[in-house]
């Protein structure tokens, strides 16, 4: 049998999911999301693109599911929360490595940058000295550095991973 190459999972979020499509971004998931997918297009996108639906609409996994396309609800309102529940249905771990992140503005790939020349007309100064790698993305052209708000990232992915453990016990005991 041929090697397969292991493929990461894929998604595309509903409209109401937004900040949930920003965060797999930025855990490295190639995640498609716009505000204005109608229901047929995110189904039928999925299915064209091998993809897994994220959605608050119960109605849409059933249309998805009719379709043979996974689909994944999410229930919860808070970022936290709704890391936790994609974490646990999706069985992907939190953690964040900036070199395999994804744009969380257009999902276009990161590419590391150590020549600081490229970059110096595009990041604050004091930032600029005080990394060594920067994250440009190939799409967009925004660029990313592991400042002060990766700390933020960071802690949220713990407080997510600590309610994704919280679940998985509830469902053990069940
Ligand atoms: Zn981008």
């Amino acid at each position: 049998m041929p090697l397969r190459k292991v493929q990461r999972k894929r998604f595309i979020v509903d409209t109401m999911l937004g900040d949930l499509a920003k965060w797999l971004r930025i855990l490295g998931y190639d995640t498609l999301y716009s505000r204005n997918y109608t229901d047929s297009q995110i189904v039928r996108i999925a299915s064209k693109s091998r993809r897994i639906i994220i959605t608050m609409d119960r109605g849409l996994c059933i249309m998805a599911n009719k379709k043979g396309v996974p689909c994944i609800s999410i229930e919860s309102y808070d970022i936290r929360e709704r890391l936790a529940e994609i974490s646990v249905k999706a069985n992907i771990p939190l953690v964040a490595d900036p070199s395999r992140s994804r744009c969380p503005v257009c999902n276009g790939v990161l590419k590391p940058v150590y020549d600081k020349s490229v970059v110096k007309d595009r990041v604050p100064p004091k930032a600029l000295e005080s990394h060594k790698v920067f994250y440009v993305c190939t799409r967009c052209g925004q660029v990313y550095w592991e400042g002060s708000h990766w700390k933020n990232i960071k802690r949220v992915l713990e407080e997510a991973r600590n309610i994704a453990e919280l679940i998985i016990e509830k469902k053990l005991k069940r």
